[in-house]
């Protein structure tokens, strides 16, 4: 069993320029986690029946012996809980009350939790630590949940726009008459078997464990220190689903399931920026999940925090500058050139981990899938899911500009029910100058 946070003293003097003393205790050393010792939690045992046998995830920082894990809960959040620290304003002894957080919707178990491979970049149990826990809770270990399931009404202009144009009727059920939605949501933060995740890279784990340190800066020296630390919470992005219907009936094949996986893009997501299909694709996507919620079916929307296709905004809009200005203007036929100019590669979305949460869902066919990406539709069908329609944008909401992306995409593979453009028509695809 492997026995995380052992102490290695350091002289005891603060670094200069170095943080100020904690908030509660008195100062300590810094630990450094590279060698096992101490009475440790359970090690995991990745893919176990039970949660009982798979032992829970630790990674709070409170009982640093208890540790069972390589970095901290919250995904990137993890930092500003640091600078909580750091400013005196969180107690870093402090532990949740985690009274009436229990999740308003049970999910699963399913069998695909413990099939081998299946899951490997979030924890099925996560949810439930209050419930399969509740004994190492008792005994003083500070467990906290990865994933929180709650209730709320979702209220869209366009989805009151499409009640107005009578495409959706509220039936006070799924759609109220105010244009709310009701939804079940889930936030899922990533927890990573590093076997596994190596694996659906096409890597060996010492090699994924390495490239992590040395690309992080070296942030997590147990990468490299502690092979039998196999499980990482990594300092990225969380992802969010939003449910219609009965969150049980996404794992029964006989109900009908629309759903759309969409990547984070917050200048048309939330802003509207009209570059791009995001945003007017998924609320396409939460009307055709409204639709078929109402036919006794059950609608999904899983919302990934992976802005700009994972290269973050300042790299997006790098590109869009270098797009506009490009000779000849911002062309279909120079669209991934201009990306992979900047960033080096096309996307780093790398869809190989998305399905997971699918398998967490108990998600086996999804009949309607409101996506015209090739690599998503891979990834789930791959992935041992069947998958049956594939829905469209419909072309009046794509707004002008974005045409140069939407036929890029389709001429890169991108699914149409209509001929995919050709090489000489991306040519002639042109978007807005940077001026007008
Ligand atoms: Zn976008």
């Amino acid at each position: 069993m492997p026995n995380p946070a052992d102490a290695v003293p350091t002289t005891g003097q603060p670094e200069p320029g170095a943080a100020p003393p904690r908030a509660a205790g008195p100062a300590r050393h810094i630990r450094l986690t590279s060698h096992a010792g101490g009475q440790g939690a359970q090690a995991i045992r990745w893919g176990a029946p039970s949660a009982a046998e798979r032992g829970p995830v630790v990674g709070s920082t409170t009982n640093r012996a208890h540790r069972n894990v390589i970095g901290t809960h919250s995904g990137s959040y993890s930092v500003y809980r640091a600078l909580a620290v750091a400013a005196r304003a969180l107690d870093p002894g402090h532990r949740p009350d985690l009274t009436n957080t229990a999740p308003t919707d049970r999910i699963g178990p399913h069998p695909a939790w413990s099939e081998p491979g299946k899951i490997v970049s979030l924890d099925p149990w996560g949810a439930e630590i209050g419930t399969c826990f509740a004994d190492a809770l008792a005994a003083g270990y500070d467990i906290r949940p990865t994933i929180a399931v709650t209730k709320a009404h979702v209220i869209l202009p366009e989805i009151i726009e499409a009640i107005q144009k009578g495409r959706l009727k509220p039936d006070g059920k799924v759609l109220l008459p105010s244009g709310g939605a009701l939804v079940t949501k889930a936030a899922v933060e990533p927890v990573w078997h590093l076997p596994g995740v190596a694996e659906r890279f096409g890597c060996s784990e010492t090699e994924l464990r390495r490239v992590l340190f040395e690309e992080t800066g070296g942030m997590y020296p147990e990468l490299v220190t502690r092979p039998d630390l196999e499980v990482f919470l990594p300092p990225i992005g969380h992802l969010t689903l939003y449910i219609f219907g009965n969150p049980a009936d996404l794992a029964d094949t006989s109900v009908e399931l629309t759903a759309r996986v969409h990547d984070e893009c917050n200048g048309s997501d939330v802003f509207g920026s009209d570059i791009c299909t995001c945003r007017p694709y998924l609320t396409h996507a939460i009307e055709e999940c409204i639709q078929g919620a109402q036919r006794g079916g059950v609608g999904l929307c899983v919302y990934y925090r992976k802005e700009g296709r994972a290269l973050g905004e300042v790299t997006k809009f790098l590109v869009y500058n270098a797009r506009k200005r490009q000779e000849g203007g911002d062309t279909a036929d120079q669209y991934f050139a201009r990306t992979e100019c900047v960033a080096g590669v096309q996307d780093m979305r790398f869809q190989q981990l998305m399905p997971d949460v699918l398998h967490w869902l108990g998600v086996k066919k999804i009949h309607r899938l409101v996506s015209m990406s090739n690599m998503k539709y891979d990834a789930i069908t791959e992935a041992g899911i069947e998958v049956g329609e594939r829905v469209n944008i419909p072309d009046d909401l794509i707004p002008a500009d974005a045409r140069v992306e939407m036929d890029a995409k389709m001429a890169a593979g991108y699914f149409t029910p209509g001929e995919a453009p050709s090489a000489e028509q991306l040519k002639t695809t042109k978007g807005r100058g940077l001026g007008s």
